[in-house]
């Protein structure tokens, strides 16, 4: 009486499926760690042996699950996906891992936000392939040990900090994930322009990389709504005029910041004297959960060196000031 859950039916038909790169010759950017990957997999291969537990770090939108997806088909293995906060009890761990087929990759999203209880029994099933179960309660609870076949984890993880030690170390490799530069950007965006046909010039698409905060998922976001602007002006091909005036209607400032940043930069600059402000109350001022300014906004914008992240708290820099004069004019 199995009936898949309408929602998994629906996400295979997602866009973002079709243009994923499935395959490392076909991943932009990232050179050193692409190039890293291609060695550890490379001697994974060529020994027969599992891949390393790997755990991939970075800003939302970066491409880690696009990585474990790679990881799993250049190996020719199963990928089973899932994240941290779905994983509530052991149990659910449990049912996942005694399932895994050697060689399979468990891609565990938001690693960091696993429980603590679950977390633990992770440990000897990374370390030796076997499982510690308690069944039962009370005095009658015993413990069974399950071997497992050989599987490699892939964790992904905004923030490694909050990653408890012990889980960290268990990781083979660490890859961190850096943001986009603008021409690799440009290069994102062309291939998914081919894919789902779209035609757009190089000047189109290197405003699209300009302005995509390093981050190919929106890069590729932006794309589709620039595309929808150039369909309704009649164009049949993005160039850079339409990519820049489709931009701005979308609030992606030339520089690339949105609404959001700006507004970040504004409260900091214009209800705090340019700061230290706390994180905390930051997040309340503009109405913003306190991960998601720390996760998704922050991070970008240190990369900028539009605010620092002070012992105090953030602030503007001189940087910022200049960016939102410029906005004034
Ligand atoms: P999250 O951590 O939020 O799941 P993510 O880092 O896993 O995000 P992905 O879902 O892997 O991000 O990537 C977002 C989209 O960007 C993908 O669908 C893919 O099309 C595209 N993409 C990401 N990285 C690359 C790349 N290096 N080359 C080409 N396309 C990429």
């Amino acid at each position: 009486d199995f009936c898949p859950p309408t929602g998994l039916v629906a996400a295979q038909a997602l866009p973002e499926d079709t243009i994923r790169p499935s395959r490392l010759d076909e991943f932009i950017g990232q050179d050193d760690l692409r190039a890293n990957l291609r060695v550890f997999l490379r001697a994974a291969m060529e020994q027969g042996r599992s891949l390393d537990h790997s755990l991939l770090y970075g800003p939302p939108g970066l491409g880690k699950t696009t990585l474990a997806q790679i990881m799993s088909s250049e190996l020719g293995v199963n990928l089973v996906q899932t994240t941290g906060p779905v994983l509530e009890r052991c149990g659910d761990l449990a049912a996942i891992v005694t399932n895994l087929r050697r060689g399979d990759i468990l891609f565990i999203d938001e690693i960091h936000r696993m429980p603590p209880a679950v977390e633990e029994i992770l440990y000897p099933a990374m370390e030796d392939f076997k499982l510690d179960l308690i069944i039962g309660q009370g005095p009658g609870a015993r413990t069974v040990r399950i071997d497992l076949e050989p599987f490699t984890l892939v964790g992904a993880t905004t923030r490694l900090g909050l990653l408890t030690s012990p889980l960290r170390d268990r990781f083979g490799v660490i890859f961190r994930l850096e943001f986009y530069k603008p021409a690799e950007l440009a290069r994102i965006v062309t291939r998914a322009a081919a894919i789902l046909g779209i035609g757009i010039t190089p000047g189109g698409a290197l405003v699209i990389g300009e302005r995509s905060r390093g981050t190919p998922r929106i890069a590729n976001r932006l794309l589709r709504r620039a595309r929808d602007f150039a369909v309704v002006a009649g164009a049949a091909t993005l160039d850079e005029e339409l990519a820049k005036s489709a931009l701005l209607r979308l609030d992606v400032d030339p520089s690339g910041l949105d609404q959001m940043d700006r507004k970040i930069l504004e409260t900091i600059i214009n209800h705090y004297e340019g700061g230290p402000v706390g994180v905390k109350t930051l997040a309340v001022a503009i109405s913003e959960e306190v991960r998601t300014v720390e996760e998704i906004y922050e991070p970008y914008l240190i990369q900028c060196g539009l605010i620092k992240r002070t012992s105090r708290g953030r602030v503007a820099t001189a940087k910022a000031y200049a960016h939102l004069k410029m906005q004034l004019l």
